[in-house]
């Protein structure tokens, strides 16, 4: 099964989703992310997009917002594990979020997630856990285990 077979199945699934997949769900786009009206999609292309309005229209999201949106995609759909970007050989561990990809926020101040309380996905790294010194370099070792 191509990638874009198992997205588009994988779509028809959210549509029943018990979750908020399925009040995000729309017709050639799989719910990632919901930022609490706007929604973060992944297309069968394999692209990541995105509104800035609730039902407002679909834009290319950024980086940023394509990294995240990659590694919800792994979390939240096994299938899709392998589209998790891969951590480059000379990637650092995320200061903020001390390579947990998450952080706990109490009284205004932010640490790293310890496990069990609340969390936000970590701004510093955009979930992943770590940084890239140097964007766009070609020596990329696959680490799906982390
Ligand atoms: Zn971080």
């Amino acid at each position: 099964m191509t990638d874009e077979e198992l997205i588009g199945r994988l779509i028809d699934e959210a549509f029943r989703a018990p979750d908020w997949r399925g009040g995000a769900a729309r017709r050639g786009h799989l719910p990632l992310f919901s930022y609490w009206g706007p929604v973060l999609y992944l297309t069968p292309a394999g692209d990541v997009v995105r509104n800035d309005d609730e039902d407002g229209p679909l834009r290319p999201a950024d980086p940023g917002e394509r990294t995240f949106g990659l590694a919800r995609a792994a979390e939240l759909y096994p299938e899709l594990a392998h589209l998790r970007p891969p951590r480059p050989r000379h990637a650092v561990t995320c200061e903020q979020c001390r390579g947990r990809g998450r952080l706990t926020v109490s009284q205004g101040r932010a640490a790293p997630w310890d496990g069990t309380r609340s969390f936000v996905f970590c701004p510093g790294c955009d979930s992943l856990g770590w940084t890239s010194p140097a964007e766009g370099g070609d020596e990329r070792a696959p680490d799906h285990g982390r």
